[in-house]
């Protein structure tokens, strides 16, 4: 973790925590964790669950709030899909973007990421982008070209004053939702090449990189101890409210 960059902690709750039970969730996590001003805390419910979180956190200022995914176009006949403005109406402020399960169950590419990131941003949310290789690729030795590729796409097909609005997550595949979690050295290692990338296409080499894959309240303190992460994107473990406010502790 970097002195001078706020740690964010982003929980993914994928298919999980219908609006009743996110109400739940919001009431025993907000009774768990007090605002922190040296930190970020934002969540990404089901499409769903948005307006319960936002209802129920009403009087949490300090808790952020942003979708899943987008559609690649404002509108359009895309049945059971959703745009960055409709996400931006209920009043969302974040959109995650590439994610490895959106890129592997419904195909998303690195160019319909790089689309569905360019309407995020013209929907005036803030973006995550999310990059990260497979097991295959990294024993193939293609991790620096597997990021340098998903980096790149994107970032060439946007305005250049307009990439100091990504925020990132490195999230390698073999990591999520496996219990396996990269060692900080590995995390260190691939937030080195993410942010060497970004630098190279035009992006700013300070950017916030999150490192994503079977974090725990167990690995959180030596994850941000590794150089260049400077959060995190947890799964399995923000479901939980303890869990996640112990997450949210770290690094404090
Ligand atoms: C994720 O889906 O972004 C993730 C990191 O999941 P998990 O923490 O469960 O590995």
């Amino acid at each position: 973790m970097r002195d001078d960059v706020k740690p964010m902690f982003a929980a993914n709750w994928k298919m999980h925590l219908g609006p009743d039970e996110t109400e739940t969730f919001v009431d025993r996590f907000g009774a768990l964790h007090s605002a922190r001003q040296d930190a970020r805390v934002v969540f990404f419910p089901p499409y769903l669950s948005v307006g319960a979180f936002l209802a129920s956190a009403r009087t949490r200022p300090d808790l952020g709030v942003g979708v899943q995914d987008v559609h690649q176009e404002v509108n359009g006949a895309h049945t059971g899909a959703v745009s960055a403005p409709m996400a931006k109406q209920v009043g969302v402020g974040w959109a995650l973007a590439g994610h490895s399960e959106r890129r592997r169950e419904f195909g998303d590419d690195d160019v319909t990421v790089a689309a569905k990131v360019a309407r995020i941003l013209e929907a005036d949310l803030r973006p995550v982008l999310c990059v990260g290789e497979t097991l295959e690729e990294r024993e193939a030795g293609a991790l620096e070209a597997v990021l340098s590729r998903q980096i790149e796409i994107v970032l060439a097909s946007l305005a250049p004053d307009s990439l100091s609005l990504l925020t990132y997550a490195y999230e390698p595949v073999w990591a999520i939702g496996t219990g396996r979690t990269a060692s900080p050295d590995d995390a260190a290692q691939a937030h080195t090449v993410v942010r060497r990338e970004i630098g190279r296409c035009g992006g700013r080499d300070d950017a916030v990189i999150l490192y994503g894959g079977s974090v725990k309240p167990g690995n959180i303190e030596e994850l941000l101890e590794a150089p260049g992460v400077d959060g995190v994107l947890v799964g399995g473990a923000s479901l939980d409210p303890e869990s996640f406010a112990a997450i949210c502790a770290g690094g404090g």
